[in-house]
């Protein structure tokens, strides 16, 4: 079955054609312009393709209710053009094929949670820290929308007494989780891009609390089976054992389950697909979206 997925990102528009097992065949990547610009090249791609259905996972905020006349639709976003663009409509319409569309951090739970680090777990919660935070919930099959979705990367933390920057830099918040720990709060917090931060430097000591404190209001808030966190600030490899050990230490042992305080290493995660989760979950949508 050919199926396509679009990883729709602020910056880049990832564009994949696979299959119902979650085989990635092919992938092109469009810079993220307006509109106008950037649909044909994505329409055509998949109409070449010709895939029986898409699945997209988008960036945000989305309306997710299937019964709201703009569901689908990108909404309150600043990026230019993409305010109120009825995303999911217009490849229903271009393409004549069943889409279906989440957040992209939804996206990338449903593809972790069926085919990646979730296997045997019934709820489980990913994280994307990268250029923003975000996260998305996956429980018993289905993909958590609530009112309108969740903005987990929102969550408002305690600053760590080192932090010489405790205010934050998120616009909205200041010091919410994005504010604090994503990549962009590293380098203004250092002067430098995170990836060049060496692995002992005090920054990861800090940014693994700002991550502990997310894991641990996820777990008193979700009661989640497993936590993946992904993302390119994740790739500092060191964060998991700090991540996991200051999780414990936050909690401080009031939630008992023996899957958190006995096997930490396998409750928080690296994403078991890599830097796929959000197509490969993508690709699951699609799937959904023919069923
Ligand atoms: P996006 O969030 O835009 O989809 P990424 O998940 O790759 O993309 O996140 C990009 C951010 O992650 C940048 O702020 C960058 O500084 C940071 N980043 C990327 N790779 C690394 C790395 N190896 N170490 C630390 N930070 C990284
Ligand atoms: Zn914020």
């Amino acid at each position: 079955m050919k199926l396509g997925a679009l990883e729709a990102g602020g910056t880049k528009m990832v564009c994949v054609l696979g299959d119902e097992n979650g085989n990635i065949f092919e992938r092109v990547s469009f810079p993220t312009r307006e509109p106008a610009e950037t649909m044909p090249d994505m329409v055509r791609f998949f109409r070449e393709k010709g895939v029986e259905a898409l699945g997209v996972g988008s960036f945000g905020p989305l309306c997710l209710n299937p019964h709201a006349p703009n569901y689908g639709s990108i909404t309150t976003t600043p990026k230019p053009g993409w305010r109120d663009y009825p995303l999911a409509q217009t490849f229903r319409q271009a393409l004549g094929v069943p889409v279906e569309i989440d957040t992209d951090v939804n996206a990338a739970a449903l593809g972790e949670a069926l085919l990646g680090a979730g296997q045997g777990v019934d709820t489980l919660v990913y994280y994307t820290v990268g250029t923003g935070v975000g996260g998305g919930l996956y429980s018993q099959g289905k993909l958590h929308h609530g009112l309108v979705h969740p903005e987990m990367g929102h969550m408002i933390l305690r600053p760590h007494r080192s932090d010489p920057t405790p205010e934050g830099f998120c616009p909205y918040h200041k010091g919410c989780l994005e504010g604090m720990a994503a990549g962009p709060a590293l380098e203004k917090r250092w002067g430098k891009p995170a990836r060049e931060l060496p692995p002992e430097h005090i920054a990861w000591k800090i940014e693994a609390e700002y991550l502990a404190q997310m894991c641990v209001n996820t777990i008193v808030m979700l009661s989640p089976g497993r936590i993946v966190l992904g993302g390119g600030v994740m790739h500092q490899q060191q964060l998991f054992p700090m991540v996991r050990r200051r999780t414990l230490e936050l909690l401080g042992g009031y939630v008992a389950a023996p899957e958190i305080v006995d096997h930490m290493d396998s409750y928080i995660v690296a994403p078991g697909l890599g830097d796929n989760a959000g197509a490969v979950g993508s690709l699951m949508l699609a799937r959904r979206a023919l069923q």
